[in-house]
Parts: structure tokens; sequence; C-alpha cells
């Protein structure tokens, strides 16, 4: 076998990586130098991928109730059950929930399947927990979905605003980027986070706010723009809502930031002052009650400068998983159609259901992750189709979730092992192939589309998601519009509908690459959208939008509080995230030895005035309890965090103490126009484990 190229698939940086047969029969796995995510450089968590491959533990036939059986039998139980609950109890009984693990191709058939064949929008994804509030911020402000930032943002940067973002154990070759402009051209670096994280190591000032502070921080900087004279009033002119947001702004007030007022200053004199800068946000803007209002703050004062699609300039989300991104282009979240067309837009519907000779296009927009399950829970939805994801483990009131999926009436569940804790749950088990075993492509943070390549056979029975999904769509009588050989000629129908959806004047088109022949298709080099026959170039430096009449929209946003209020019964605020060296809920990360080393059991932040009052010492065990659920915890006593805080990773499921089940303690409160989970600020109680 010669060296294969393809791409990480942990976050969304899509590092590309080669795959190559090393000495001992393995795959060695190293940076790819030629692809513009790393150039070569590999995070600890890439450099571990071939520690990550292997068979055991691997799902290697089909199936149902527990038992081996045929793909056949599996197959047609799936098919028949999807049909008969639709049948009978109508398109929105079944659902489809999806992860941003998967490859474009995968993602754009079971969301052809759904909303186009079976006429429910009811799919959703993690991803919804992930930059749901990103997709709803950059709608709002620019009509479509369209991230205006690139990597070479970061490198032409002389300010990078790294807000709810710990970019060095989450996005760690992008953070190794910013480090490099730093000492190449002394690029200033703040860091926006409740937490003194490894990020702050690097960077020239910290404003350490207090947590869902964020829009009253950037009202605050919105306020300081106008009135230091900074506003581009040229391109102003051509932005709707400029007025309003202003004077919302200006009527903001900074307290709930709890900052000291002589920092945030500093903060506003630096940002005002350097043209060249870009905000970089993440999972702390983004996993918020207020996620879409904190994004539209952050955006304002972009808006309000002309800092936009210029080198080195502009808002930039950069995003959890390696295809979130993938995934929104074609649509496969429950509030969009394909391509970035709308749903709730008639013609758009139109226009995809003739593209697709669909028989029963979805007509409005679906549930969306947590209000999904939900209905699971309440026995409206009596069909689910789970793939690449564990939200038995990672939605809010995951307890709650798990319950609601062992009593749904049918559950099959895609993945690679049995060992997940939604698997374990499942009627039906599909054994999927696995990274480095199937082809297709992802698209990373900065709108690049890679390919992942297959170097080796899947195991057993194991075959590719899109291969699931279209021999269920056949079986229910689909297979003309499901009769694909493989992921080239998938693509090629998502880039020739994209040609449609440039023809409404979106964003996403990849018509370009409609036409690629399957040699083509397998030499696909990194490729950044759009890819139009008709336009092309940066977004939005000549001040153009989406919506209709082309004007850029500024967006008033207020500051307000946590939804979950304090009490003397849970006291403390709750911050979860990510740690370094580990992926999701491990199912891959947690084989390699060296990853596992890094933080080697599931932990608790706590501050040394709280520990002291609650009576724990550093490394024993601490019960967090939350309305919704409870863990135990080891005790990591550390001022990162600030007094009244904690902070838990997300990825340790086990039950046994110390165990993680963290996303349990999560409340279900949502974003009100994303829908996107408030993932950091659940109310908690603490106090030492007695077992
Ligand atoms: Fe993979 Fe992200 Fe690390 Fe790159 S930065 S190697 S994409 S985990």
């Amino acid at each position: 076998m010669s060296t294969v190229r393809s791409t990480c698939p942990y976050c969304g940086v899509g590092c590309g990586v080669l795959l190559a047969p090393g000495d001992s029969g393995r795959l060695t796995v190293t940076g790819d130098p030629d692809h513009p995510a790393n150039t070569g450089r590999l995070c600890s968590k890439g450099s571990a991928l071939a520690d990550t491959l292997g068979t055991e533990g691997r799902l290697l036939a089909p199936r149902v109730d527990g038992h081996e059986t045929g793909w056949d039998s599996a197959l047609d139980l799936v098919a028949a059950r999807f049909a008969e609950t639709v049948a009978t109890h109508g398109p929105d009984s079944v659902a489809f929930y999806a992860s941003g693990q998967m490859l474009t191709e995968d993602y754009y058939v079971a969301n052809k399947l759904m909303k186009g064949f079976l006429g429910t929008a009811n799919i959703d994804t993690n991803s919804r927990l992930c930059m749901a509030s990103t997709v709803a911020g950059h709608r709002r402000a620019f009509g479509t979905d369209t991230v205006p930032g690139t990597y070479e943002d970061l490198d032409a940067a002389d300010l990078v605003v790294l807000v709810g973002s710990n970019l060095a154990w989450c996005h760690p070759i992008l953070h190794q980027r910013v480090l490099a402009a730093k000492a190449a051209r002394g690029t200033k670096v703040v860091v926006v986070d409740p937490r003194r994280t490894a990020t702050c190591d690097g960077a020239d000032l910290h404003l350490q706010l207090a947590i869902g502070s964020d829009v009253a921080l950037f009202n605050g900087l919105l306020a300081a723009i106008y009135e230091g004279g900074a506003v581009d009033k040229a391109f102003v002119a051509n932005v709707d809502g400029f007025d309003d947001t202003l004077t919302a702004a200006r009527c903001a007030r900074l307290d709930p930031t709890g900052l000291d007022r002589d920092l945030v200053d500093r903060f506003y004199r630096i940002w005002i002052g350097t043209e060249r800068v870009v905000t970089v946000f993440s999972q702390g803007v983004n996993q918020s009650g207020s996620g879409t209002d904190k994004v539209n703050a952050i955006l304002n004062c972009h808006i309000a400068t002309g800092r936009i699609g210029r080198a080195g300039m502009g808002p930039f989300s950069v995003t959890g998983q390696p295809n979130a991104m993938g995934g929104r282009e074609v649509g496969g979240l429950a509030n969009m159609l394909a391509c970035h067309l709308e749903i709730e837009n008639p013609a758009h519907r139109a226009a995809v259901a003739d593209f697709w000779n669909a028989p029963r296009l979805a007509t409005t927009p679906g549930l969306k992750a947590v209000e999904m399950f939900r209905a699971v829970a309440e026995g409206r939805i009596k069909a689910l189709w789970i793939m690449h994801t564990n939200p038995a483990a990672t939605l809010p009131e995951a307890d709650a979730v798990r319950d609601a999926i062992a009593a749904c009436d049918f559950t099959v569940v895609s993945d690679i092992t049995a060992a997940t804790d939604t698997a374990r749950l499942a009627d039906v088990l599909l054994p999927a192939a696995a990274w480095a075993e199937k082809d297709g492509t992802v698209t990373n943070s900065d709108r690049t589309i890679s390919r992942q390549r297959a170097a080796l056979q899947p195991p057993g029975q194991a075959r590719p998601d899109w291969w699931h999904v279209t021999e269920v769509a056949r079986r229910m009588g689909y297979g003309r519009s499901f009769d694909f050989a493989g992921p080239a000629e998938i693509f090629r129908e998502h880039a020739a509908l994209s040609g449609i959806a440039g023809g409404f004047g979106r964003d996403f088109d990849i018509s370009g690459l409609a036409d690629l022949s399957d040699g083509d298709y397998e030499r696909l080099a990194p490729t950044r959208w759009p890819v139009a026959r008709r336009r092309g170039g940066r977004f939005f430096a000549d001040g153009q939008s989406f919506h209709p009449g082309g004007r850029i929209r500024m967006v008033p946003v207020h500051w307000r509080a946590p939804e979950a209020k304090h009490g003397p019964r849970f006291p403390f605020r709750l911050n979860t995230g990510r740690v370094r060296d580990h992926w999701h809920t491990m199912t891959r990360t947690g084989r390699s030895a060296r990853l596992s080393a890094h933080l080697a059991e599931p932990f608790v932040e706590i501050h040394p005035e709280d520990a002291k009052e609650l009576g724990v010492a550093a490394d024993t065990l601490v019960e967090l309890t939350t309305p919704t659920g409870r863990a135990i915890l080891r005790a990591t006593i550390t001022d990162a965090v600030q007094q009244g805080t904690l902070f838990a990773p997300m990825h340790w499921t086990g039950e046994t103490a110390p165990s993680g089940r963290v996303d349990a303690l999560v409340a279900g409160v949502t974003d009100p126009v994303s829908g996107q989970p408030e993932s950091k600020a659940s109310v908690c109680a603490a106090r030492p484990f007695a077992a």
C-alpha cells in the first residue's frame, strides 16, 4: 500500500494526515506537509491516531435485539419499522440523530432520506451542541450561515481575541499558528474566558469574566467603538440595524462581567486601535442560553468597524468537530434545508423537491436535539436512528435521555462499537466503517473541503454510513433516488444541488465541483468554498450579504443572566468542557495509553476557598448534584476557576466512582433562537463524597 492522504477525524481544524504502512504492519500516521490547515504539524490527539486503530472492541456484524444477524434481515427490519411507523403515526413520528463525525456524503443521504422521502425535518445532529448558535447568529447578520474567516487571517492579524475558546487544548494547531504569528510579527493575544486555561499562558491579557456575560462585554466594546470615533461610516452606510444596535449597546452596563474597569478599558483600547483584529469564538460563546446573542454581539463590533472579510480581520467561529461544517452545508440541522437553502422558503423547497424528485419534502422545521429527545421520552418519536454519536451520555439531562432511548419503540444505532452508552440501548445495531476505512469529504472551520480516504478494509461486515442509509432507502422503495455507487457520485449530486442554491443567491455554491470524475474526486486537493461557476472570492468585504436586498444586518442584543438561578440548594455554577487529549466519550482516544496518561480520571476543578468551605481536600472524591443528575469526581483544587464556579470535563461516562456522566448534571436549558443547550452554566451543589 502506498501512502494515503486523509484528514484527522477529531477537531474542526481539519489537519491533513498521511497514512502509511509501518514496520510492524500497522499504519503510521504523520502530518501532511501539503495540507493548508496544518502544513505537517499534528497535536497530541492527531499524533496518536495510529494507537486508536484496530479491531478490538469493534462491532463486526449487525445485531437485532442483541443477536448477530445478516445485513439483509437487519436492513429489512429497519426499513419495515420506519415505513410502518410513518404510515401509522405520520412522518414526524420518526427521527434521525446525526453527528459532526459523519462525512458529508453520509450526511447528505441521511438528510435527503428524512427531509425528502420520509417527509420530516426531524433530523438533527450533535452539532446542535457545538455551533448552532453561530449558525443562527450568522443567519441573522448575513442571511446565510457563512463563516467570514480563514486560517490565513490568523497569520495576518495584529490582534487575536479568543472568546470562550481554550484553543491551546481544543484546536491546538490553530493555537500554534497564533503563537507563531505572535513570535513572527508581535500579534497580541487576548483571552476572554471565565476560566484561566492553558490558552492564557500565551496571552497578553486575560479577561476572566463572569460566566455568561459576554454580551455585556461586547456591547460595551461597540459603545466604545462609537465613542472613540472608530465606526467605519462608509461600510455602515450599507448596513441595516446600526442605530438600534448602538442604542442597545450604549444602554448596556458592564457590571455583569464582574471585570475591573481599567482592564476592560485596556482591552477596548487595544481592540479599537488595531485594525487587523480577528475575534475567534467557540463553545464558551455557543453553548449558552444566550449564545446567538453573544455571536451577534461579536459580529456587531466587526461590522461597525468594517473589519470583516479582509486579510487579518473578522469574526471567526472555530467548530468543535471534523465535519460540523459539512453537516451544515448538506442541511443536516432540523431547521435547514440542503445547501444553505431555507426550509421556510416555498421557492427553495420547490427547487429541492424538484431536484431530488422527492415525493414529500418536509415543509416545516423539525425538532432540534434537546426537543427531539424530549419527544422520544413523551412517545411522540417512535422510531429513532442514531449515527456515530452517544446522546445517552452527551446530551443535557443525559440520564433522562438514556431512559427515553431505552423506552423508545424502535432504536437503530450505526456505530463502530457496541460499547457506547447509546449502542447498549439499541434494538438494531449496524456495524459502521471507522476512520481510515471509509471515503468521503469533510469541511473544516475555514470552509476548506478535504478528502478522508480509506487506507484499511473495514473489518467483519462493517460498511460505510452512506451504504447503511441508501440500503434502507432502497428497501423503502426509493432505490432510484438513492442508487449511488459510492461517495463520489453522492458528492457530485450535492455539488450540483449547491448550484441551484447559488442560483438563489445563496453562499454555499460548490457547483464548480459537480463534474468531477471519479478520478478527480479521488485526487481532490483541499479546496475552500465557494467553488462556484458564477461568483467566488471572499465574503463581506464588499458589504454585501445574502439577505434580500443584500445589506448586512446588525442585531440589537441585551445581556441576560443564565436561566438556571443560584440558590442555597445549588450554590455553584458548573462549567463543562474538554481536556487536551481526549475526544468526546473516548471511543477512540480511550484506546491510546499515552493519551489517557495526560488526565487519567474524571475530575472537577474547585476554587481553594470553596474547597476549604466544603471541607474538600485535593484528590479526594466530590459528589456533584444538580436538579437533573449526579456525578462523583476527583477534586482538583485550583484558582483557575473563579470562586462559586466549578469546571468538569465531559469525556468520561462510567457509572462507578469516580464517575463522569457530567452531562447528566447539565440542565436542558436552550438558546431560544438556536436551540443550543447551555452546557456551561448549570447550577450545582458539591460535597465530599462518602462511599
Ligand atoms: Fe486533529 Fe485537531 Fe489536532 Fe489537527 S488540531 S491534529 S485536526 S485534533
